[in-house]
């Protein structure tokens, strides 16, 4: 699948929504690396729409502080329909799922507001095979991410925890302390998000 190349808008969203708008530009700066990472390895992807082997394999997803506020957002006000009552339904059995609780016939129903750990992974030639994780089986096959790109965003995500002096963010980045703020996608209490999202039914 073709990384996008836009940041998304949600205008009215991001007004009521102070965090949504560094949220957006850090996904966009992460699309961008992504995008100049694949352009520079020049190889055919593999992944393409429908296919989430990765999905299940996957078991320690990195989910930042503001990545889980943008997908508790997108699940509770932009989810609707039987998609969202199946999502609601993931959540609350997320632990015996062997799955990400979002993976919804074979697609991620948060797309637009997945981690950045999902977006950056990427595999060239040929699609997984079931339970296979590329990141193991074949790492040649890996996109190798922008880390200029990547940085940056994790940079910037590091406004969202009020750390203004431009020096300590790198610091924090380039030591890789950023990395504790994160959490395993699978270890979180999805359940409490299915009740939230039973109560504010949009
Ligand atoms: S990483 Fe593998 S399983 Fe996931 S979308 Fe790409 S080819 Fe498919
Ligand atoms: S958040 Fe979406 S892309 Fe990431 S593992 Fe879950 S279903 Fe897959």
């Amino acid at each position: 699948m073709k990384p996008q190349a836009d940041r998304l808008r949600f205008p009215e969203d991001e007004k009521r929504q102070p965090w949504l708008p560094l949220l957006l530009e850090i996904q966009h700066l992460s699309n961008l690396g992504v995008a100049a990472a694949i352009k520079a390895d020049g190889r055919r992807l593999a992944c393409a729409r429908g296919c989430a082997s990765c999905c299940r394999t996957h078991a320690d997803i990195p989910v930042y502080p503001l990545e889980l506020m943008g997908i508790a957002w997108y699940a509770e006000e932009k989810l609707a329909g039987e998609l969202r009552s199946r999502v609601q339904r993931q959540l609350q059995l997320h632990r015996e799922l062997g799955a990400c609780p979002f993976l919804i016939d074979e697609a991620c129903a948060i797309h637009p507001l997945r981690p950045m750990a999902c977006r950056q992974f990427n595999v060239f030639n040929i699609v997984c095979a079931s339970g296979e994780d590329a990141f193991h089986t074949r790492p040649g096959d890996v996109l190798k991410p922008d880390m200029k790109r990547k940085n940056e965003a994790l940079r910037e995500m590091l406004r969202h925890h009020d750390i203004k002096d431009g020096r300590e963010r790198r610091r924090l980045v380039e030591s890789g302390e950023v990395h504790r703020l994160a959490q395993s996608l699978r270890e979180l209490r999805w359940e409490s998000l299915a009740a939230r999202m039973s109560r504010s039914r949009p």
